[in-house]
């Protein structure tokens, strides 16, 4: 299985209790534990979120690659802040927007439009990858 399908299936199965829409942000819709902080934090959460979803449209990729690890690690300091469910939506959330950058990017490294500025930003998603998978 790929990647990438490993990540959607993983969010699908939380289906029940969240969703994600089509506007780039996840919605609590039945949090167990509703602790206040999840609220809180999940509009943070969605707000940088946004920004490195922006950032991908624009092609953007290192600066969303950026914004996507800074939310991650925030999201590993502020964990006593989440249940442990919303915390694992908002990783799994992320890393399937790496794994999707990675994807995209890999497909550009191999055409003839390689380039210098998407070498380094692939390399950079990897190690990222890499470093949250541990
Ligand atoms: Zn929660």
């Amino acid at each position: 299985m790929k990647d990438k399908q490993r990540g959607l299936f993983h969010l699908a199965q939380l289906d029940s209790v969240y969703f994600n829409n089509k506007q780039n942000k996840i919605v609590i819709e039945n949090c167990q534990q509703m602790i206040e902080n999840c609220q809180i934090n999940l509009s943070s959460f969605n707000k940088s979120y946004r920004i490195s979803q922006k950032y991908i449209q624009n092609k953007d990729y290192l600066r969303s690659i950026e914004e996507l690890k800074i939310t991650y690690t925030r999201i590993n300091n502020l964990d006593l802040a989440y249940c442990s469910k919303c915390a694992e939506v908002f990783r799994s959330t992320i890393i399937q927007s790496l794994e999707v950058i990675q994807e995209d990017l890999q497909k550009m490294g191999s055409g003839f439009l390689r380039s210098q500025k998407y070498a380094s930003s692939y390399q950079l998603v990897c190690t990222v990858l890499e470093e949250i998978r541990k």
